[in-house]
């Protein structure tokens, strides 16, 4: 068992299998140029296994891969095989670029739910966000999903002045459609142009869908990072990850493993472990893992607070999302 001083147990991690992608989200990138890891510093597929393997020795029992974009890294097919046949629910976060070729391993390995990103449902504005034009493409791969009965779930991170106007258009997508939309508060990261007046909050997202809808509350399951709500008559339903007016900081059971083989204790935590140096160094990294865990931050790692108007993104210190993994 993995556990904090605050009695957290840390069962659930996430692994970012690289920091590469084919889209430029402007709010995960870094604004200033860009160069990626060159391969030879990212976890090897080996590497990446014997790490997974560790973990869910100590009680690890759902892996999320994510990135950067899961799906470009080359070896993705032959990591997800592997980690299919662990004892753990393997899910992943993709901008469903490649699912449809890489449907038949996604559906081997066992993978039963998948969370794509999409934040706008004009593909105009999805060119502006992404700079790839390849919005009928990502809602094709959904549909594909869907017909291979695969569960969806749609990230979409919310900018006031860009994308708010459409939350009431993803709910409807919900009234025929078994998806769970995830709207997610925009959040601070190294070189994203956060800033406060680009909030759109939990409160905010409520109030938009509940002038035109009918709201009701789903019983939250424990650990999760979503507050969850229905709509009566609609298939699908709808999240609100509050991460910045309503962290859920107390029940986290979150430990992220960068492409790089660093072990991040929290979104937002200013350090990080070498564990990827210590495996190829063949020592022992179990006590890395406590110690990172052990060391864990109470809320937010320790740099944030939910009074969001007054934070100076500049002043925090962390990586950017590409090269965290969401
Ligand atoms: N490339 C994959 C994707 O886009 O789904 C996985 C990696 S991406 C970093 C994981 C999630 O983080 C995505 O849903 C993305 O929208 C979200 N994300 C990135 N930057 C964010 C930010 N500044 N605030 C909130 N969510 C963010
Ligand atoms: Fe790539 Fe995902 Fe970041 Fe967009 S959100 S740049 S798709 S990693």
């Amino acid at each position: 068992m993995i556990a904090d001083s605050f009695g957290r147990v840390h069962d659930y991690l996430r692994i970012s299998l690289t920091d590469n992608c084919n889209f430029r989200c402007f709010y995960c990138m870094p604004e200033e140029e860009y160069d990626f890891t060159p391969a030879s510093r990212l976890m090897q597929t080996q590497e990446i296994i014997q790490l997974a393997k560790i973990f869910v020795a100590q009680g690890v029992k759902k892996i999320r891969l994510t990135g950067g974009e899961p799906l470009v890294r080359k070896d993705a097919a032959e990591i997800i095989s592997a980690l299919g046949k662990l004892p753990v629910e393997l899910v992943m976060t993709t901008n469903g670029t490649r699912i449809a070729e890489m449907l038949p391993v996604l559906k081997e390995a066992g993978i039963k739910t998948i969370n794509i990103s999409l934040d706008t449902l004009q593909p105009e504005k999805f060119f502006m966000i992404t700079r790839r034009d390849l919005f009928h493409q990502i809602r094709a791969n959904i549909e594909l999903l869907l017909q291979h009965k695969i569960k969806v779930k749609i990230n979409m991170v919310v900018m006031k002045g860009l994308n708010d106007l459409e939350i009431t258009d993803f709910i409807t997508w919900t009234k025929h459609n078994p998806i769970q939309i995830r709207f997610i508060e925009f959040m601070p990261f190294s070189g994203n142009k956060w800033t406060s007046n680009k909030m759109f909050s939990l409160e905010e997202i409520l109030a938009a869908i509940e002038k035109d809808f009918t709201v009701l509350p789903v019983k939250a399951e424990p650990n999760d990072t979503a507050k969850s709500f229905m709509i009566p008559g609609h298939e699908g339903s709808f999240a609100i990850i509050s991460t910045m007016t309503a962290p859920f900081c107390s029940t986290c059971n979150r430990m992220r493993l960068t492409a790089d083989g660093k072990l991040k204790n929290c979104l937002f935590s200013d350090g990080e472990t070498d564990l990827l140096s210590a495996l190829r160094k063949q020592e022992d990294v179990l006590p890395l893992i406590r110690a990172s865990i052990w060391s864990k931050k109470k809320e937010l790692g320790g740099q944030l607070t939910t009074h969001f108007e007054k934070l100076e993104a500049d002043l925090i210190h962390n990586r950017s999302m590409i090269t965290i993994g969401g």
